[in-house]
């Protein structure tokens, strides 16, 4: 006789994350685009967030959202870019569920599943055979069409980008900063170490890292740039893009994204950026 999950959640909650459904078993929904949209109204509806459809593919919308207190230099999340990293697109949903009264006074923009057609489907790219992260300074794409349009007004103080990565051995970021001083992905990175460990290597992507960490200041002018790199050229004063390894647990890799938003807002909270 099957057991019922709900009486089978282990003691010990290692694994266990009460918006995966049977996650003793393992199952979960992090490929069903319907299922966490829906999750994502419940919290602009409890969050009395704005949620815009900003573009639409194959039936799914594209969802902006902003909170009633935003302003022009908002915080900005975003994840789901590329639709085979749902640790990242469950991160941020799973932090959003938990930070509602944050949420409702918080100046910020949430884009919480740029390419939900890419996700159901389990490919990095859109339907179409694009990837969206090297889209974004193509403005005639109609994804970026609309992401351009919406943000039109809008310029991040700060911008947080989630992503995974296959070929990484542990958590890394990149980090944008036009203050040198500042050690955002540090002061992030740090809060997660208990959690999920470092990839140690010192060449990552073929840029050089010190423990997990890609730091730039300057860009070279090259085609075909991400979301951190348009937003950092579009003034945003700080772009942290953190990656989780793909391989690793699930659970812990959205885990540890949702850890990496908070710290990111606390720090945001209490040092402050402009
Ligand atoms: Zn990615």
């Amino acid at each position: 006789m099957p057991r019922s999950s709900r009486d089978s959640r282990p003691t010990t909650p290692v694994l266990w994350l009460p918006e995966m459904d049977g996650a003793w078993q393992f199952r979960h929904r992090a490929h069903d685009v319907p299922h966490l949209l829906q999750r994502w109204r419940a919290v602009a509806r409890a969050a009395r967030l704005q949620l815009s459809v900003i573009h639409e593919v194959r039936g799914f919308p594209v969802y902006f959202l902003t909170s009633r207190l935003v302003a022009a230099r908002p915080l900005y999340l975003s994840a789901g870019v590329h639709g085979d990293e749902p640790g990242a697109v469950l991160g941020l949903l799973e932090w959003a569920e938990r930070s509602i009264a944050y949420l409702r006074r918080a100046d910020v923009i949430l884009v919480p599943l740029f390419n939900p057609a890419g996700l159901s489907l389990n490919i990095r790219l859109d339907s179409e055979g694009n990837d969206l992260n090297r889209f974004f300074d193509h403005p005639s794409h109609p994804h970026i069409t609309g992401w351009r349009k919406a943000m039109s007004g809008f310029s991040p103080r700060l911008a947080v980008c989630l992503h995974e990565d296959y070929d990484a051995q542990g958590l890394y970021a990149y980090e944008l900063n036009r203050d040198a001083t500042l050690r955002l992905a540090e002061s992030c990175l740090s809060t997660t170490d208990a959690m999920l460990s470092r990839d140690s290597r010192r060449t990552i992507e073929g840029r050089s890292a010190r423990s997990g960490i890609i730091r730039r200041r300057r860009l070279p002018m090259v085609e075909n740039l991400p979301e951190a790199v348009i937003l950092y050229q579009s003034g945003t004063s700080c772009t942290l893009t953190f990656e989780t390894p793909s391989e690793f647990s699930l659970a812990v890799r959205t885990r540890t994204h949702a850890r990496l938003i908070q710290a990111a807002c606390d720090w945001d909270a209490t040092s402050g950026i402009s």
